[in-house]
């Protein structure tokens, strides 16, 4: 009888977590709102936590032992989690998640071999359960090694570049179909060699379909993995028989599938060839190109430049984040607001390292929401904006795109700031962005390089102004 009561209120208490999950989702949909959603969700997984800590107990043989396992295991993990979280700077926040996705998959691929040396203890559909099994740690070794390989691009620890296997599409397609074949195996001989064939399989795919794939189409990588995690979670949750893991996996899973179906709009990707892994084009980076001479400026007359100007749009990037660059964008925002000029900001869907990157570092300076608008609302103002101030964007900002079908950027939309009157572009050197692609806006003659920390730089400006 007690063990039924404390089931059904531990089912209670999962089904509040899943709802305050839903809630915290929604919440952080809106800027408005994503404090609140973020309470939703701490809330719901406190209450999870404790409800699976208690059905485990009071399920073990010997519950204090069990309690004390868990404890020490929550507090080594706590404090890995909470100094990570307390030294990592938000540009090396992209390669965090990545790592986080990556222990996601690993915890799934263990749990699947854990489940399986628990085959024989199981009495419900046996077939059903080596199906969850098989499953849980095929989407769990791909997340596995596709995260690690996301980390390691996204840190710089290996080129972003893609990269080219002959016959790459075919390899991939031949490590579904073993997998597929190796499923069918291990259901008829209940046995661990396919288990363990597919997982070593599963871990070269994971890697290979990241590895393919360049470093312009990263978001879109790291949004799917996300949804992977989220579904290897569902399967853990299958595996474990623990409903609540199931629904927020799927939480976890189709949002990341929506964000990244999201991301290959902005991105005019299509969302099946991501899933397959790599783009399947021919690339060539622009750097064999003459684009010509770029020409130099520097802030005092830059300041003159938006004295004299009646619109402005900022569109800033990934070296904005670097150089923290924000609260001396806000500080001149305000004050050539403050002169009668209208400033706006023009943010692309992928600028930065993380979705909603620039949203966050202009939010954190107090920029008001009503002047940052996305790409698809601020592009067919440029051509009647006076000075465009690029700071430290790159790819999002790079004419190739629509100009050079072979670029590995070509077909994504971007910010079309060569259509104002001028450009300055904010950046420490003529580097090419995160894709490796050389940009021709540098080039135009309405373009000037204005070279140094982009801090300091506008730093500089709001000293001349
Ligand atoms: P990019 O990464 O293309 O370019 C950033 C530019 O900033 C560089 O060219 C660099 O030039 C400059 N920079 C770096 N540090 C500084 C500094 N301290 N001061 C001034 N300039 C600096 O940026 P974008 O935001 O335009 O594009 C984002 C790219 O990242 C896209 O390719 C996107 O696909 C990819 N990506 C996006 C993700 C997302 O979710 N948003 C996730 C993963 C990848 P220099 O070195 O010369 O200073």
């Amino acid at each position: 009888m007690a063990g039924t009561a404390t089931t059904n209120v531990v089912q209670a208490a999962y089904i509040v977590s899943a709802v305050l999950f839903v809630l915290s989702l929604a919440g952080l949909s809106k800027h408005e709102k994503a404090k609140e959603g973020n309470a939703f969700g701490v809330t719901g997984m406190v209450i999870a936590l404790l409800a699976t800590i208690w059905l485990a107990v009071s399920q073990a043989h010997n519950g204090i032992v069990t309690l004390l396992l868990i404890l020490v295991a929550m507090a080594i993990g706590g404090s890995i989690g909470l100094w990570r979280a307390r030294v990592v700077e938000m540009t090396q926040m992209p390669e965090l998640v990545a790592m986080l996705h990556s222990f996601v998959g690993l915890a799934a691929v263990l749990v699947g071999f854990n489940s399986f040396g628990e085959s024989s203890e199981f009495t419900g559909g046996l077939t059903v359960h080596l199906v969850e099994v098989f499953l849980g740690v095929f989407i769990g070794a791909v997340t596995f090694t596709g995260s690690i390989v996301a980390f390691l691009k996204l840190s710089a620890r290996i080129k972003s570049s893609p990269l080219m296997l002959p016959a790459r599409h075919w390899l991939n397609l031949l490590a579904v179909i073993v997998s597929l074949v190796l499923l069918v195996v291990f259901v008829q001989t209940h046995a661990l060699w396919p288990l363990a064939l597919m997982t070593v399989v599963a871990l070269a795919f994971g890697w290979h379909l990241v590895a393919s794939i360049g470093g312009g189409d990263m978001p879109v990588v790291v949004s799917m993995l996300n949804s992977y995690s989220g579904w290897a979670a569902a399967a853990a949750g299958f595996m474990l028989g623990n409903d609540l893991l199931i629904v927020t996996g799927a939480l976890v899973g189709s949002s990341g599938a929506i964000l990244s179906y999201i991301m290959c709009k902005a991105m005019n990707r299509s969302f099946i060839s991501v899933i397959a892994g790599g783009f399947g084009q021919e690339v060539s980076l622009g750097d064999d190109k003459d684009y010509g001479e770029h020409r130099e400026t520097n802030a005092e007359d830059v300041a003159e430049l938006l004295k004299d100007a009646k619109s402005v749009v900022i569109t800033p990037g990934y070296g904005m984040a670097v150089a923290q660059a924000q609260y001396p964008v806000a500080e001149l925002t305000s004050q050539l607001r403050k002169r009668g000029i209208d400033v706006r900001f023009g943010i692309h869907p992928v600028a930065g390292r993380l979705p909603g990157h620039m949203n966050v570092l202009l939010a954190e300076a107090k920029v008001p929401y009503d002047i940052v608008e996305e790409m698809d609302e601020i592009n067919d103002d440029f051509p009647d904006t006076d000075v465009v101030l690029v700071i430290g964007a790159n790819d999002t900002v790079n004419p190739a795109a629509s100009e050079e079908p072979t670029s590995p950027i070509a077909g994504m939309p971007v910010l079309e700031v060569w259509k104002a009157k001028d450009v300055v572009v904010f950046k420490r050197s003529m580097a090419t962005g995160y894709a490796g692609v050389q940009n021709p806006l540098f080039f135009k003659d309405n373009s000037q390089m204005l070279f140094g920390d982009a801090k300091e730089r506008v730093e500089d400006i709001i000293k001349a102004l």
